[in-house]
């Protein structure tokens, strides 16, 4: 392409036009290298050229967004009352890198929305499904704990400071924290943050439990640590890498001074008291009155009784939904659920949690063979990948099935597996007890003696 005037016949105001719509900045950034004459469209009004195009890219959360990509924890002080308020972000012209942190922030925010609707809305789909109304809540809320915790994670350079006695301690910018949650404006707003917040612990707490670590929380009753403030203080993306990668470790930075952890409160403590300024009451999260805060409908179980048990109002699972189990079922929980006294063998126990633990191991994969190789569950009907079960039925699947399909896996993988079956299976005793029986005989199979020793 020669780049002349004449090489795109089309006038200047649908070149300008045409820009505006475009659905993303980085197509903004392609679209304006293809010929000279768009460029120099774009250059008569870039800023406004560029901010349509980010609301089409954002949405309704644009202001949210973009001050959290401005936010230059170096440069800005920890006050917000010293921000530029949100109504006023948008009167100063997006940079090209602000456009490249909007972009990636995006793609955090949206794949977080995905799993938010598929977890919280509906349970079918892994894609979001929210409304455009629920969704520009979730997105300004998220965007907003995202400046949050850019804003009050743990800086050990910046925030140690003498105390009366000459002690380094750690700052937690109390009076700061009040202030932004009193910039959050009305209660509705307010609540919004809480639950994106509580939303983001969850995710925390899921990882932690699929991969079997343990990251307490500040409750009040043990002021000394937040490990679970700590973790969701790195903020929404690595909360995500978390959960997609299914590990912990590599994400979180340790403390330089282990101690510091013990003084320093993300946010469980202030929102608390937030709450009480509010005379907001303290929040149950499972209560309809607080998924209604983002969500204006959602699936309730209470009008879907499980497919085996019939009963209703308790979360279901089915294929759509299994690569949501893990988090929630553990692997220590299956390896509890074992028939007879498998649970109690620690030979068979041990190494099976730990295969189940594995951020490579996918739930569906067990939950189909599971399902596949069992006719029926106690006396119900025929079950299929389909099916919506409840925690209760598939503990029940897990009793049934989970020693087979662990012997089965153990010959795949060339784990070595006894020669010899224990008479009474999984119901004998000694298994419990004696490290070396446990070892020297295969206890995952059907007894074909009765009254265990
Ligand atoms: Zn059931
Ligand atoms: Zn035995």
């Amino acid at each position: 392409m020669s780049g002349t005037r004449d090489s795109f016949p089309v006038a200047d105001d649908l070149v300008d036009c045409i820009m505006r719509a475009l659905p993303d900045l980085s197509s903004l950034s392609s679209v304006i290298l293809v010929s000279k004459h768009i460029y120099e469209v774009f250059k008569c009004h870039p800023s406004s050229i560029v901010s349509a195009v980010a609301y089409n890219h954002i949405g309704p959360a644009l202001p949210q967004a973009l001050r959290a990509a401005r936010h230059d924890k170096d440069r800005d002080t920890r006050d917000p009352s010293n921000w530029v308020p949100e109504s006023e972000v948008l009167n100063t012209p997006i940079t090209r890198s602000e456009a490249q942190t909007l972009n990636q922030d995006a793609r955090v925010v949206s794949e977080l929305e995905d799993l938010f609707s598929w977890s919280h809305k509906d349970p079918t789909s892994p894609k979001s499904v929210l409304s455009e109304n629920e969704s520009m809540r979730f997105c300004r809320a998220m965007y907003r704990f995202l400046l949050y915790a850019d804003t009050f994670r743990c800086d050990e350079e910046e925030d140690e400071d003498e105390d009366e006695d000459g002690d380094l301690v750690l700052l937690n910018y109390t009076e700061e924290k009040e202030r932004f949650f009193d910039s959050l404006g009305d209660d509705t707003q307010f609540l919004e943050f809480a639950v994106i917040y509580r939303f983001l612990c969850e995710t925390v707490q899921w990882t932690a439990r699929a991969i079997g670590e343990f990251y307490p929380e500040w409750t009040g009753d043990n002021p000394e640590v937040d490990m679970l403030g700590f973790v969701v203080s790195t903020g929404p993306e690595v909360v995500l890498q978390m959960f997609k990668c299914q590990s912990g470790a590599p994400f979180i930075p340790v403390p330089e001074n282990e101690e510091n952890l013990e003084e320093f409160c993300f946010i469980a403590r202030d929102l608390a008291k937030a709450f009480e300024r509010r005379r907001l009451g303290k929040p149950d999260w499972n209560l309809h009155e607080m998924k209604k805060v983002i969500l204006d409908d959602y699936y309730k179980y209470e009008d879907h009784p499980c497919d085996n048990c019939k009963q209703a109002s308790q979360r279901l699972w089915s294929s759509a939904n299994w690569p949501l189990l893990k988090g929630i079922l553990s692997p220590g929980e299956l390896g509890a659920a074992m028939k007879g006294h498998l649970p109690r063998n620690f030979t068979e126990r041990q190494p099976l949690t730990q295969y189940l633990e594995r951020p490579a191991f996918c739930y569906p994969d067990l939950f189909k063979w599971m399902i596949e190789h069992n006719t029926e569950l106690d006396g119900g009907q025929p079950l299929t990948p389909d099916n919506w079960l409840c925690e209760g039925c598939l503990r029940l699947l897990v009793r049934s099935k989970m020693h087979e399909w662990w012997l089965e896996r153990k010959r795949a993988e060339g784990i070595a597996v006894p020669a010899e079956n224990c008479w009474y299976g999984y119901n004998c005793r000694t298994q419990a007890h004696r490290p070396q029986h446990a070892s020297k005989l295969n206890h995952l199979c059907e007894p074909i003696r009765g009254d265990p020793a």
